[in-house]
């Protein structure tokens, strides 16, 4: 059985937002970046829906990807660390094949195998409940 393995297309990195930081991690992304909290959130941050998230650019480009490497990625965000074991495709087939079509690294299995190479420590729920619980 093959298990995940990610293409690095930098695909994910595209879309909506929603890449949601609490306090921690703002100060773990502006530390590895040089800068401090403020100038991080300024020029990085947006907020949202009362939440801190990584801001987009021209075709929902995440601001924080130069090439395809995440200018934060030994500290990225917890969602991008857990991607794609979310909740969603990992118990709804029809999910599961709507984020295989955004994903080759997920193009490469069917659900089964998707459900068997999922981590054993099981993701938070939800990222925005659990970031709500982390507010600040
Ligand atoms: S879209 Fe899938 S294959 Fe591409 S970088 Fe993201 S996780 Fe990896
Ligand atoms: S923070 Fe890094 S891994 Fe997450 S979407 Fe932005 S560039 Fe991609």
């Amino acid at each position: 059985m093959a298990g995940f393995k990610c293409q690095r297309c930098a695909g994910c990195c595209y879309g909506r937002g929603g890449i949601w930081l609490n306090r921690a991690g703002r100060r773990q992304a502006a530390g590895h970046l040089g800068m401090t909290v403020g100038e991080f959130t300024d020029s990085c941050l947006t907020w949202e829906s009362g939440l801190w998230s990584v801001g987009v650019g021209a075709a929902g480009r995440c601001l924080l990807l130069s090439g395809s490497r995440c200018l934060i990625q030994p500290v990225k965000p917890l969602m991008c660390r857990v991607w794609p074991f979310f909740d969603g495709p990992l118990h709804d087939e029809a999910t599961f094949r709507e984020a295989r079509a955004a994903c080759p690294g997920l193009a490469l299995l069917d659900w089964a195998d998707f459900k068997r190479s999922a981590p054993l420590k099981k993701p938070p729920r939800s990222f925005r409940i659990f970031l709500l619980g982390q507010r600040g």
